[in-house]
């Protein structure tokens, strides 16, 4: 790959929480304006790819370059402001509205005027009347909504998301998977996406990188997943994984 056009560079990188190997070391380029989809086995380090990304955890080893810049301490801060993040149950503030809890953030660096919530809640699909709702008086899809405009406030140039729908009902994660593709083709962003469904991997990222046990097993489409597996484990995962078969 042409490092110019890598958003995320991981080089050598490793972690390990005490005895508990979470990466070996490890490397991965996702694109710049494309959807990658990290999938594997729970326990294969997949978070803890996007925890290194976000600087919620330091690595062992290796050098993280987002952007072209490395992640060090020193530019830890800005470049997290590069960053959306979203995790499985959206982290949201109970004690605050959708609408407070989509500005906090812009509100704490003084920069509410970039954003648009009337905008964001189109993008989302996300009622405009719920935007002065709690959290708890929301569906699950709705929340997720709220997660993914909060992320998006500020205009990151990569958005994070772990296992974003991972939480909800079949039906509701069907719709959401439909509005983030459309979502993802609208703002054109750098995406990786953490699941652990093939189907889901499959229909929203550009590209797939299957991790087992801290490592990358494979990177590519489903396709050629399916056609030339890099090892036994890869036609025993899509065999796993049903869904597969109806796409
Ligand atoms: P995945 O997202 O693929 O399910 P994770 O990145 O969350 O995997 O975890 C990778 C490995 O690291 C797992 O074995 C997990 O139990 C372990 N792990 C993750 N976070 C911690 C932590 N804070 N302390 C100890 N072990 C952890």
């Amino acid at each position: 790959m042409n490092y110019a056009l890598a958003m995320i560079v991981l080089s050598g990188v490793s972690k390990r929480y005490e005895s508990t190997v979470a990466l070996h070391p490890l490397d991965l380029e996702v694109p710049a304006g494309k959807v990658t989809a990290l999938i594997g086995p729970s326990g294969c380090g997949k978070s803890t790819v996007l925890r290194l990304l976000v600087g919620l955890v330091e690595p062992d080893s290796g050098e993280i370059w987002i952007h072209g810049e490395r992640l060090v301490t020193e530019s830890k801060r800005n470049l997290r402001r590069t960053l959306g993040y979203v995790i499985q149950d959206g982290g949201l503030f109970p004690h605050l509205t959708s609408r407070k809890n989509v500005m906090l953030m812009a509100e704490q660096l003084g920069r509410e005027k970039e954003v648009d919530i009337d905008a964001l809640a189109s993008l989302t699909q996300f009622p405009l009347e719920a935007l002065d709702r709690f959290p708890l008086e929301l569906s699950g899809g709705q929340r997720q909504r709220v997660a993914l405009m909060r992320a998006l406030a500020l205009q990151p140039t990569t958005l994070l998301l772990d296992e974003p729908l991972g939480a909800l009902d079949p039906l509701i994660r069907a719709d959401l998977q439909r509005d983030l593709k459309e979502i993802f083709a609208r703002v054109k962003q750098t995406v990786v996406l953490v699941t652990h469904d093939m189907g889901e991997a499959a229909y929203l990222g550009d590209r797939i990188v299957l991790m087992r046990e801290g490592q990358i097993v494979q990177q590519g489409t489903l396709k050629e997943f399916q056609e030339q597996p890099a090892e036994p484990f890869v036609t025993e995962f899509l065999r796993a994984q049903r869904t597969v078969v109806a796409i």
